[in-house]
């Protein structure tokens, strides 16, 4: 995953974990989440009771690992973390389920991912503190129960509707995060500056902002590029113009697109007059998974008014025609 402004995590952005907000008071944005937050925190603390279980759902990047780290530390209880893909059988979760504290947090990511057999040993995990378990095969197998402490588990996905109905209708706190403004990122970006001890002029923080495809990661990211461009170039202070050449260098453009993004409106306003075309469509023609256009390509390109979603399939702005510098063509029968 070579793209700057690729939103899922990688090895490149081990730094960031030195970057994450520790306190729901030092977390940026997400002003409606964190007020729900604090309210249920607050009041479960109040009752001596586990906080209920919490949904995370929004594109990579924006903060779910995070809020779920500060959710333990705000409960005052410990952290564990796992994923979806990483639980291969139902001992394994199991396991981790037995080795709970009381009103610990669980945190499953990609809760999508997870394996049926698995994700039905969550039901009564997360509605009762129980644990049915088969032991044996065959003739001899019996089943046994085991109690649980009571546990929160704390889910992130990057779409809800990507996880079953049951699973969903057990989380009693779903929170949906959103795009980050170039303001909050902006004072995101700051922060970062300063835990690097960098030299960031405020015009230079927006610029990486604006850019920043709504996204701290992606924020971060573009942060530790810009300090190795403007260290080589010799640079003290980072300006909007030092930010600038080495974004453009990093072909992320003023809006904070990159080549991919533009090779997809590219794509659909050369070959599909515009659209409307299938998502599947689009993969195959960009070589890319579907996921990573649902999740990642296109809910940027739709938040910045690049793209509409229609029953029909992916249909082009006059705004996206205009950002890759062609005439805007529809196709006939429109
Ligand atoms: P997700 O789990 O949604 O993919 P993460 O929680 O891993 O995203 O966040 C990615 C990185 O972005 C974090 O390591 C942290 O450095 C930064 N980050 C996310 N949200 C914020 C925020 N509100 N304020 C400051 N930094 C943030």
């Amino acid at each position: 995953q070579d793209r700057i402004v690729a939103a899922e995590r990688g090895a490149a952005d081990r730094p960031e974990v030195a970057m994450r907000p520790l306190s729901l008071d030092d977390f940026v944005g997400q002003r409606q989440v964190r007020e729900n937050l604090r309210v249920f925190i607050a009041a479960a603390k109040a009752r001596g009771e586990a906080l209920d279980h919490v949904l995370f759902h929004g594109p990579p990047g924006l903060g779910k690992t995070t809020l779920a780290q500060i959710v333990a530390a705000e409960m005052g209880a410990g952290f564990r973390a796992t994923s979806g893909p990483i639980i291969q059988r139902a001992g394994d979760l199991a396991a981790l389920l037995t080795n709970l504290q009381p009103h610990d947090v669980l945190f499953i990511d990609e809760i999508h991912r997870m394996q049926p057999a698995v994700e039905e040993v969550l039901y009564p995990a997360m509605e009762d503190f129980q644990l049915d378990l088969i032991i044996g095969e065959g003739p001899a197998a019996r089943s046994i129960r085991i109690d649980l402490p009571p546990f929160t588990l704390v889910g992130a996905t990057t779409r809800s509707g990507r996880i079953t109905r049951p699973l969903r209708e057990r989380f009693g706190i779903p929170l949906r995060l959103q795009f980050y403004e170039p303001d909050e990122l902006e004072r995101i970006i700051q922060r970062g500056a300063r835990l690097l001890t960098m030299d960031l002029a405020p015009d230079g923080a927006a610029e990486i902002a604006r850019r920043a495809r709504g996204t701290p990661r992606v924020a971060g990211r573009l942060l530790r590029r810009v300090r190795d461009f403007a260290a080589v170039a010799g640079l003290a202070t980072v300006d909007a113009k030092a930010a600038d050449n080495a974004l453009t260098r990093l072909e992320v453009d003023r809006s904070g697109l990159d080549a991919m993004d533009r090779r997809y409106i590219q794509a659909i306003a050369e070959h599909y007059s515009g659209g409307p075309v299938g998502v599947d469509t689009m993969a195959a023609v960009l070589s890319e998974q579907r996921d990573v256009i649902e999740d990642v390509i296109e809910p940027y390109l739709i938040q910045q008014g690049f793209l509409q979603r229609t029953p029909r399939g992916r249909l082009l702005t006059d705004k996206a025609f205009g950002h890759v510098g062609l005439a805007v063509v529809r196709p006939p029968e429109l």
